[in-house]
């Protein structure tokens, strides 16, 4: 018999993980309007962030614009989950489109608030990264009211008329500890600085950061599953390695895994992001135990309950 021990090598699945309820009321929408009215539905951006999900629509009829001046008249466009600015809504109206607005509720509602924030006059410092759709959507909103705050490191560019009279508000998938210290660097400067009437990091965002703080420590390698551009993804990788995961990478896809990351790993710990579909992660855990990771133990940190209907207009459509 072999002398030699024997090594268990184990996988530690983060959960919860994957899609949100945002996410999943978006690809939804896309998916029932292809049913629904046929192909082409046109999507203004990326419906959510993963290459995966807007290939898959794509074979299914799904085009994907970057602006809605290039949706032909008359024709159905879908708006992403990460939410438009109201030129947008303005610009479809002028060309005719019959729209399905798929913008998360969670965005909505941070919307709302800079509205009401603008409305009364404040300063809005929106905590979040440059260029990023959603920012782009809920600084449309009151352009003239809101300014960027990218990071602890920008707060030294803020300037505010009346410093006795500005709120923060944020990005829905920043990572919460930096979203904190960005916040602590701004009430340094600003003491009187208002929060936001409730948290605008979502609910899936915080647990899926929960949840993989509470495996990083004991794993080895961390590979989160989730697309280059998926803002909540790449946290995912961060708060990885902020707390304790020796390595972590972020991939698309299992065949995205470099089996060298493996070399002398016992524990590989897996999450995904809000936009990666479950399918990617059993692909990622195939792949591992291909390589001798075959004990599997997920670890849920938080119990998910939230769904959210279908945007009105389809559902009204749905129902006809
Ligand atoms: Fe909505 Fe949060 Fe999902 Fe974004 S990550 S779609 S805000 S639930």
């Amino acid at each position: 018999a072999s002398t030699e021990p024997v090594v268990r090598r184990r996988v530690l699945l983060a959960k919860p993980r994957g899609y949100c309820a945002g996410v999943d009321r978006a690809v939804q929408a896309v998916e029932k309007a292809l049913e629904q009215y046929g192909a082409p539905i046109y999507v203004r951006k990326q419906i959510v962030h993963n290459v995966h999900v807007v290939k898959t629509l794509e074979e299914r009829g799904a085009i994907f614009v970057d602006e809605t001046d290039e949706v032909p008249e008359d024709a159905i466009v879908v708006f992403s989950a990460h939410g438009v600015a109201p030129v947008v809504h303005d610009e479809a109206a002028a060309l005719k489109l019959r729209t399905i607005d798929a913008t998360c509720p969670l965005v909505t509602k941070v919307h709302k608030e800079a509205v009401r924030f603008a409305k009364d006059d404040y300063d809005i410092l929106l905590i979040g990264h440059q260029g990023h759709p959603e920012v782009i959507g809920t600084t449309g909103e009151a352009p003239a009211h809101i300014q960027l705050v990218d990071g602890p490191s920008d707060v030294a560019n803020v300037e505010v008329r009346d410093p006795e009279k500005i709120v923060w508000l944020s990005q829905t998938t920043l990572s919460v500890d930096e979203t904190n210290e960005t916040v602590d660097a701004l009430r340094e400067r600003f003491p009187l600085l208002q929060s936001p009437p409730s948290d605008d990091i979502c609910y899936a965002t915080q647990n899926r950061q929960t949840a993989i703080k509470e495996i990083a420590a004991e794993s080895d390698v961390v590979i989160v599953v989730g697309s280059r551009n998926s803002s909540n993804s790449k946290r995912l990788v961060e708060v990885a390695k902020d707390y304790g995961a020796k390595t972590a990478h972020l991939v698309d896809y299992a065949a995205e895994i470099d089996p060298a990351w493996l070399e002398g790993a016992l524990t590989v710990g897996v999450s995904s992001g809000a936009s990666a579909p479950e399918i990617l992660v059993e692909g990622v855990v195939d792949f591992l135990a291909q390589h001798g990771f075959t004990d599997v133990q997920e670890i849920e940190s938080v119990r998910e309950k939230m769904i959210f209907a279908l945007p009105h207009e389809l559902r009204r459509d749905l129902r006809a």
